[in-house]
């Protein structure tokens, strides 16, 4: 972690008491983030659901255990990285996260990023990927890719794990596959995240220098 631990604790505690959006009236419990601070993967998932409400963890319910299983297939647990939401307050009914509630929450998400300094990052689905990335291309097309990212962390891109226990079955080995590149990149060289590409870094839509 590039920050101090109070530093990530006091950002936790005032999420907690977070009263920026419409969201808050309706939570349970913010769920702010969980795992190791220190981590080189983190990924960044929607919004909680109604068990992730109710218990005020990341990724309990049907789509966390499939979540489990692909951590497993690359030799890790969820101890091992950080797991997050862009909302960290769950929308009434599981309704699509408003852009206005996007905007009021980012910025809790630029901070874990900025803090735990991630070597990888994977974007679980469409809203992820689409403010991490800074695109309106689906997850469809982006799926499989390494981008190189924001503090020199490389982005992989893949399904919702909700969309594979929905979906067609081949979504669920698609999103094996990008774990194994997960894994690579992973086991490549350190600063340089392996990445071979000479492009500029992704600009986010978080607001990087604010
Ligand atoms: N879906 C998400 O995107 N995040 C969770 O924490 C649970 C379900």
């Amino acid at each position: 972690m590039t920050a101090t631990l109070p530093e990530f604790i006091e950002l936790r505690d005032t999420a907690l008491v977070c009263t920026a959006c419409r969201l808050s009236e309706t939570r349970n419990n913010v769920v702010f983030g969980v795992g190791d601070t220190n981590a080189d993967l983190m990924l960044v998932g929607e919004a909680p659901g109604k068990h992730e409400d109710l218990q005020g963890e990341p990724f309990v319910g049907a789509a966390g255990s499939l979540l489990d299983e692909l951590l497993g297939g690359i030799g890790l647990v969820r101890e091992d990285v950080y797991i997050a939401n862009v909302l960290k307050c769950r929308p009434p009914g599981n309704r699509d996260p408003r852009p206005d509630e996007i905007d009021s929450c980012k910025g809790y998400l630029r901070e874990q990023i900025r803090m735990i300094h991630p070597r990888v990052v994977v974007t679980l689905g469409n809203f992820s990927t689409k403010l991490l990335l800074n695109t309106e291309t689906g997850i469809t097309r982006l799926r499989g890719q390494r981008f190189d990212w924001w503090l020199e962390a490389t982005l992989v891109p893949t399904f919702h794990p909700a969309a594979a226990l929905r979906g067609r079955p081949q979504v669920r080995d698609q999103m094996a596959e990008d774990f194994n590149l997960v894994r690579s990149i992973l086991d490549g060289p350190g600063e340089s995240n392996g990445a071979s590409s000479d492009a500029e870094p992704v600009q986010s839509a978080l607001e990087l220098n604010e």
